[in-house]
């Protein structure tokens, strides 16, 4: 026999109360290991309103993320467990216990004018549950509107949301700060856009959803009362360094300056173009965040609009950088009440902002030079790299295969890499400056071929890929995005045997207009 203590029958109150609701109502006790938080509903009614999501009729499950349910710590067969209703809660079906889901309010600026009110249009806040990463905000996208959804019917189309949510995941595995997508619930429910598509939600998770416009949101009204609640629940919760700092709100301003600097030079490194850089798209945390008409450069063209709304070019490719301040700085107008007298916070947040100048570019040399597999740093490199890009950019010559390639250059032998160049007398002239500038810190081939293919994605989401797992779903294979999304959680890997997701895109490509309806 052994020592076991025999069972404890006193048990506390709350313990006896959760095993008689697990008694009576078995499915809610098993839901229960999702601690809620709710802590963005606690700032009470000027900043969301709490209601219900509306469900999908009979919805399928499109996709799922292992790799975002890992991060949440949750078991590997959630999505599956019955007592979890997990398909019916992520199709907008019914509440998780504990779950208070609410829509945020937020203004901005679009297209660089003052667009007045926006907020969660199609989005709700589930609340934030408690993981191993800290708390997570969960938010469902498309399910039925809300009070700030103007014109719009609250709902997203399948097509944008196998896109977001295959982005979101590719663009974590790429190591590019974004929001997360766990899920894809699909159903039959027509939505109308320039035709008749299908309804999906998608549930996004972040540890805050909160764009620069929410705070523009504030200012804008004067509520200034509200502003400063604000603050306080972003530095307290993702900025605490900043509490002690002489002006917090500088320092708060300083640190999202360095976080969307920073991101600036991972979209620009890897050729991604968001397309729809409006500040209510602008993640406080630096963030990626609102996935629409984005797509990965293929042969390189700064120029290059991916939104075809944006006529004028405001979000071109290589405009992204200059946006990404323009926005920090109706972020800092938005501050500006809060930082004291008129001359001296106009000061303070200008110097606040500052950094991007210095920190940007420095980022993005920094990646550029990986990419090219430099590891010492030398006054011409900067040369180099700018030849580099304008080579690629005469020859609209494919960006990621082009840097993918040049890892295996040697000096002797270019390699595949110079087949890419219509123009080789032109490539043959900048490769010989690069083997002279390779052979001044004697790299060594092999190991630099390495380096190079840990920076030099050999899969990013081609807009061609996300068109093929779209019509695969809309003929009712599922299959093939998660197929897509096994490719993407594995960019730098050579996987052999999927190299056709890293081909070319095929001629029918060329002419995809990626609709910004979503
Ligand atoms: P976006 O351009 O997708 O970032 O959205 C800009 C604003 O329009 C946000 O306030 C969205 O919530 C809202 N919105 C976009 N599409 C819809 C829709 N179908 N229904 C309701 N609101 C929408
Ligand atoms: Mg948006």
């Amino acid at each position: 026999m052994n020592d076991v203590p025999a069972p404890v029958l006193d048990r506390p109150a709350v313990l006896t109360a959760t095993a008689t609701d697990a008694a009576t109502r078995p499915d809610e006790a098993a839901a229960a290991p999702l601690r809620w938080l709710n802590t963005y509903a606690a700032l009470g009614d000027a900043f969301s309103t709490r209601l219900a999501a509306q469900a999908l009729p009979e919805p399928q499950w499109v996709a799922t993320s292992e790799s975002c349910a890992a991060l949440l710590g949750w078991p590997a067969d959630w999505a599956d467990r019955p007592a979890w209703r997990a398909l019916e809660v992520l199709s907008g079906g019914a509440p998780w216990p504990g779950s208070e889901p609410l829509a945020t309010v937020y203004s901005g600026h679009q297209f660089g004018v003052w667009a007045g009110q926006l907020g969660d249009g199609r989005a709700l806040l589930l609340g934030e549950v408690a993981s191993p990463a800290g708390p997570m905000e969960l938010q469902l996208k498309g399910s039925g509107p809300t009070p700030y959804s103007r014109m719009g019917d609250g709902r997203a189309v399948l097509r944008s949301s196998i896109r977001e949510f295959l982005c979101s995941e590719a663009m974590h595995h790429l190591g590019i700060p974004t929001t997360r997508a766990l899920a894809v619930t699909g159903s039959a429910l027509p939505v109308r856009r320039e035709s008749i598509e299908t309804a999906a939600v998608v549930t996004r998770v972040a540890p805050s959803f909160l764009r620069f416009g929410h705070f523009e949101h504030f200012a804008h009204h004067g509520l200034h009362g509200e502003l400063a609640r604000l603050v306080d629940f972003v530095i307290d919760r993702h900025y605490p360094e900043c509490r002690d700092a002489a002006n917090p709100l500088a320092a708060l301003l300083g640190q999202v300056t360095r976080r969307t600097a920073t991101l600036m030079a991972d979209w620009q490194a890897v050729g991604f173009c968001h397309g729809v850089m409006n500040t209510d798209n602008m993640s406080v945390l630096g963030l990626t965040i609102d996935y629409g008409p984005f797509g990965f450069l293929d042969g390189f063209d700064p120029g290059h609009v991916c939104n075809h709304s944006d006529h004028q070019g405001r979000y071109a490719f290589a405009r992204q950088p200059n946006v990404g301040l323009w926005n920090l700085h109706a972020l800092a107008q938005a501050l500006l009440p809060l930082m004291g007298q008129a001359e001296a916070a106009s000061e303070a947040a200008l110097e606040a902002l500052e950094p991007y100048r210095s920190v940007f570019p420095a980022a993005l040399s920094a990646r550029l030079r990986a990419k090219l597999g430099l590891v010492a740093e030398h006054d011409a490199d900067q040369a180099l790299i700018d030849d580099w890009l304008t080579l690629l950019a005469a020859g609209r010559t494919d960006y990621t295969l082009a840097w993918r390639r040049l890892a295996d250059f040697d000096a002797a032998d270019a390699g595949p890499v110079r087949d890419l160049f219509i123009d080789r007398a032109a490539f043959d002239a900048w490769a010989l400056r690069y083997a002279a500038r390779l052979a001044a810190e004697q790299s060594v081939d092999a190991e630099r071929a390495l380096r190079m293919k840990r920076v030099n994605p050999k899969y990013v989401l081609r807009n061609h890929l996300a068109e093929n797992a779209i019509r695969a779903a809309d003929g009712g294979d599922y299959g093939a995005t998660e197929r897509l999304l096994k490719v993407l959680e594995r960019p730098f890997d050579e996987q052999p045997e999927r190299s056709a997701y890293a081909d070319f895109p095929p001629d029918w490509a060329q002419h995809l207009e990626v609709s910004c309806s979503s």
